[in-house]
């Protein structure tokens, strides 16, 4: 598939929950009212969707949420993915222990695991969530050899830490990538942009490097040890001109940008018993309206990143 300014979409986020047991203060409030479980997709209905996106040449899906492994089905939603698909998922760790291994057997190939402190107090503050089981986790993927790469989003309350982190990373043999805090429809207070992460890892002495670790938006740089350390700049150097992605939040909306008003309610268009030429018009129409750049600092912008996966 093609947008109308010829960029080629091949990647889908595909959220399948907003809940989550984590409560990042930059995602959601504490008190986060979640959809009514029949506003979700049924297991049927991803199954549906992701046969109709795979007829449309997508071929890349990254499962998200909220949190993926929130929902019991989530290995049935990976084995039947990656009959398709290459599949991947984001995921807050806190789980991953207990599915690591299912997951790898039903095909999952790679996990990017939110990692934004290693201290127990400091991680609890921006997560509202527990470290240990976080970091059992990643040991678990690892030792399942599933591709691992940590996420940092990076804001004042992490940012002396960003030294510490890519020293963790670099111990436990996986990329890291440090991420702009992106507003989503709110002031972005609290934001460190890619100079001063770049500032705090200069005895890395990090050269850039050609790599593509998956086909997120990350630029890469390898440190002197040989660790790869991925920046994703959606604010201070938007990479719009290369984007390859739509998005579908947990109850079935497909968004062409999380920087965007736009949608089409494909979970509606199922369950009005649309035929898959009228759904496949349908993301037809949300391709044409892709905007060429995001406009995160609208207000306007639906803030509930949660069902739809940051
Ligand atoms: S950012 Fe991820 S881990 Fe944090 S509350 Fe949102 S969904 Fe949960």
């Amino acid at each position: 598939m093609r947008d109308r300014y010829a960029r080629v979409i091949n990647y889908l986020r595909f959220s399948i929950t907003d809940r989550c047991n984590h409560r990042c203060f930059y995602c959601m409030p504490p008190d986060v009212e979640f959809l009514a479980k029949e506003k979700l997709m049924s297991l049927e209905e991803i199954l549906t969707l992701g046969s109709i996106f795979h007829s449309l040449g997508i071929e890349q899906v990254r499962i998200t949420g909220g949190e993926p492994l929130m929902r019991d089905d989530v290995v049935q939603i990976v084995k039947a993915f990656s009959k398709y698909f290459r599949v991947s998922m984001t995921t807050n760790g806190s789980r991953l222990k207990d599915f690591a291994e299912d997951l790898k057997s039903a095909g999952l190939q790679s996990v990017n695991v939110s990692l934004n402190s290693l201290d127990e107090y400091k991680f609890r503050q921006i997560t509202r969530g527990e470290i240990k089981p976080v970091l059992d986790g990643i040991d678990e993927a690892i030792k399942n050899q599933l591709f691992v790469k940590l996420n940092v989003v990076v804001s004042k309350m992490n940012i002396d830490e960003v030294p510490e982190l890519a020293e963790y990373a670099s111990f436990k043999g996986v990329p890291i990538r440090f991420i702009e805090m992106m507003p989503v429809g709110r002031k972005n207070s609290g934001a460190v942009f890619e100079k001063e992460i770049l500032d705090r890892l200069s005895s890395f002495e990090l050269k850039p490097v050609s790599v593509q670790l998956g086909v997120g938006p990350a630029r890469y740089f390898v440190t002197s040890g040989g660790n790869y350390v991925g920046i994703i700049s959606a604010m201070s150097k938007s990479f719009c001109s290369s984007c390859n992605k739509i998005r579908l939040s947990c109850d079935g909306k497909l968004y062409p940008c999380l920087g965007s008003t736009i949608h089409v309610d494909l979970l509606q268009a199922i369950r009005s018993k649309y035929s898959h030429q009228q759904i496949i018009q349908l993301i037809q129409k949300v391709l044409e309206s892709k905007p060429y750049q995001h406009d995160m600092n609208n207000s306007e912008i639906d803030s509930k990143m949660n069902r739809l996966g940051g």
